[in-house]
């Protein structure tokens, strides 16, 4: 991940070291080739943009400095500028101050949402906490199964319907927002201090996939509403991101599937183009393969 880009920028870097004054043309050239590095990895275009602008603004009026030469300089704002478009801060977890902290997936299928409700389920635990993992994806035919051990793996127990079963919290109808709701309120009774709710994807992004997802979100009023974008997806990631964040007002981003050959284009627009901050990030097929997002790191990792 990244590296394609990361190279790039370093050889773009290269050609400014020993250079005394950078002049206009040095500037114009160097953000020449972030520019089309940018747009190589798959970042929209827009963000490309701007980026770009703020580099070379601030490239152009950079003080003279005792301490760095001008390629120094340029790499400095660049760090500084990809934070920026990064998120700047990291973004901690939102936890409910009485009752069950409520965490919502969204995101389309195959996106990673699943296996991220293990990984979650797994680090809340490890810090302290008792998760509980909801199916409320009812649409796919074994979703339930596979949330089932992936929370086994992970040692996070799961609020299922399950079919024929006698519990008061069991759900014939198989309706989503109803599994949900009663997850809660099994939360709330067993003293599961968060809830985690995975929700159904669609190949594609539709209405009836949206509204099950404002209604779930409706009827458990969450603390976070997570959007799990499966990091690959390149340039779509602007589209599909812009979409959920009509549909279901996400509060936060996780990219998956950090860990392929994915060009980053995803990571560098999703937060410019939603004002949402990138909370996780995945890496892997593994209950571990998980971290907190942190800009600062990633953008250092960027230009390593
Ligand atoms: P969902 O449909 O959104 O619930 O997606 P799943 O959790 O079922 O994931 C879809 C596929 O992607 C599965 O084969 C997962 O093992 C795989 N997957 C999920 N997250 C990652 C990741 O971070 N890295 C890699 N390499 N694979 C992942």
């Amino acid at each position: 991940m990244f590296n394609s880009l990361s190279d790039r920028l370093t050889a773009t870097f290269k050609n400014l070291r020993g250079k005394g004054r950078l002049s206009e043309a040095d500037v114009d050239a160097t953000v020449r080739e972030i520019r089309r590095a940018l747009l190589e990895a798959d970042v929209a275009v827009p963000v490309v943009r701007e980026f770009t602008a703020i580099v070379k603004e601030r490239a152009l009026g950079a003080e003279v400095s005792e301490a760095l030469n001008p390629g120094q300089q340029v790499v400095k704002i660049v760090n500084e500028e990809l934070q920026n478009v990064l998120g700047g801060e990291t973004r901690r977890i939102n936890l409910a101050k009485t009752g069950p902290t409520v965490i919502m997936l969204a995101g389309l299928q195959g996106a990673g949402k699943t296996t991220l409700a293990g990984k979650l389920g797994k680090w809340l635990t490890d810090q302290g906490h008792k998760p509980v993992l909801v199916a409320s994806d009812l649409q796919r035919p074994n979703a339930v199964t596979q949330l089932q051990v992936v929370g086994q793996r992970a040692g996070v127990p799961v609020f299922a319907p399950e079919p024929g079963a006698t519990s008061e919290f069991d759900d014939p109808t198989g309706d989503p927002v109803k599994v949900a709701r009663d997850g809660v309120d099994f939360a709330r009774s067993k003293l599961y201090d968060v809830v985690i709710v995975d929700t159904a994807g669609r190949l594609g992004i539709d209405q009836a996939l949206m509204n099950q997802a404002r209604d779930i979100r409706d009827a458990v009023d969450p603390d976070e509403v997570l959007f799990v974008i499966d990091a690959m997806i390149g340039q779509d990631a602007v589209n599909t991101a812009k979409a959920f964040d009509e549909g279901v007002d996400f509060t936060g981003v996780v990219l998956s599937k950090l860990d392929g050959d994915a060009r980053g284009g995803a990571a560098l627009s999703v937060r410019a183009v939603t004002g949402k901050p990138i909370m996780f990030a995945s890496t892997g097929e593994g209950v571990r393969d998980f971290e907190q997002f942190h800009p600062d790191r990633m953008a250092s990792r960027i230009l390593d």
